[in-house]
């Protein structure tokens, strides 16, 4: 039998690069630098809601820390601990070595130091507290936003919602399609390069989670406007459009969670910035509308009909069959 400190010592012990004191004492020990505020996030990842419990765990472990990570993109802020606090059925040695591969598969991808956590037995659940740096002043927040500044979302939403349906068995997906989608779903790429790019080009910003327009609706409560969306600049990515099925396409696009993509805005006058730094990440940035007076968002259609369409998000605690 494994205890909870031998599978600390094999599993959750890692190097570190910029950290003081990291796993084996009562507390790690962590150096700000001078002038930086510290950014602080928590995830938690419960199995059957966020994943499905025969998933590989590998691959939760890598999204566990990711989504943490997106949360430092989103505030354009660099991410540089994390802890884990993990409650597990039992200590299934196998199980617990390749979630850890997993998840410092991901925090060596973005340069995170793994310093510490919390390891109990109990259905399975995992939390991650993320901490990042941001110049004081400089994190973009979801409060930024004033009519008139265009409304961008990078990458292609919807592809994470896809490959859920068809590991769920409700989507045929064969061959790069599938590949895509549930590379999109279960290996979730936080875009920190881009988050930090923007740090002095974006008014607000924050990640995709909950399906784009819920979150969209996050940033019009806290910077007090409304949206306009074009439909014809929505980024419809191919798998998507050759679904065929054009309903759920749109939908696995607005409102489909997990893509862990930014959305943020930008005064108009940056444009000409944007496409170069598209270019230069080599990550699709659409302008998919702009920031508007008032509240609520409205979809213009080439035909010059327009629609409203409801902001709501996945909501843990939303009435079933609610969007
Ligand atoms: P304490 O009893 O003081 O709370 P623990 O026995 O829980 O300490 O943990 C011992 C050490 O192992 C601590 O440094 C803690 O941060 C680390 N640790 C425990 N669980 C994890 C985990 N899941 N990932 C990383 N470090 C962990
Ligand atoms: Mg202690």
């Amino acid at each position: 039998m494994t205890s909870e400190f031998d599978l600390i010592r094999q599993h959750f012990t890692r190097a570190t690069t910029h950290t003081d004191l990291a796993v084996g004492d009562d507390g790690a020990l962590l150096r700000v630098a001078p002038g930086m505020q510290l950014v602080v996030s928590t995830d938690m990842l419960v199995a059957g809601t966020h994943f499905l419990p025969d998933a590989d765990p590998a691959d939760i472990g890598w999204k566990t820390a990711a989504v943490n990570i997106s949360d430092m993109a989103a505030m354009a802020a660099q991410p540089r601990w994390i802890t884990l606090a993990l409650a597990l059925p039992a200590a299934e040695v196998d199980w617990v070595a390749r979630f850890a591969e997993g998840f410092a598969a991901c925090c060596a991808a973005f340069n995170v130091d793994w310093i510490g956590g919390d390891t109990t037995r109990g259905p399975l659940n995992l939390c991650a507290t993320v901490f990042g740096e941001v110049p004081v002043g400089r994190a973009v927040l979801r409060s930024g936003g004033s009519a008139g500044d265009d409304i961008w979302v990078s990458g292609q939403p919807g592809l994470a919602a896809l490959g859920l349906q068809a590991l769920l068995g409700q989507r045929e997906l064969a061959g790069e399609a599938r590949t895509s989608c549930l590379a999109a779903l279960l290996r979730p790429q936080p875009r920190v390069a881009l988050g930090l790019a923007l740090r002095s080009v974006a008014t607000a910003m924050l990640d995709v989670s909950d399906g784009l327009l819920g979150d969209l609706q996050h940033i019009l409560e806290r910077s007090g406007c409304g949206a306009q969306l074009e439909e014809v600049a929505l980024p419809l990515a191919p798998v998507l459009a050759a679904c065929g099925d054009a309903q759920a396409a749109r939908d696995a696009l607005l409102r489909g969670g997990d893509d862990y993509e930014l959305l943020f805005c930008t005064p108009s006058t940056q444009r000409d910035t944007l496409q170069a730094l598209s270019d230069k990440l080599a990550l699709p940035l659409s302008r998919i509308g702009c920031l508007v007076e008032g509240e609520g968002i409205v979809l213009c259609r080439q035909d010059g009909s327009r629609e409203a369409l409801a902001g709501r998000g996945y909501d843990h605690f939303g009435k079933p069959g609610g969007n």
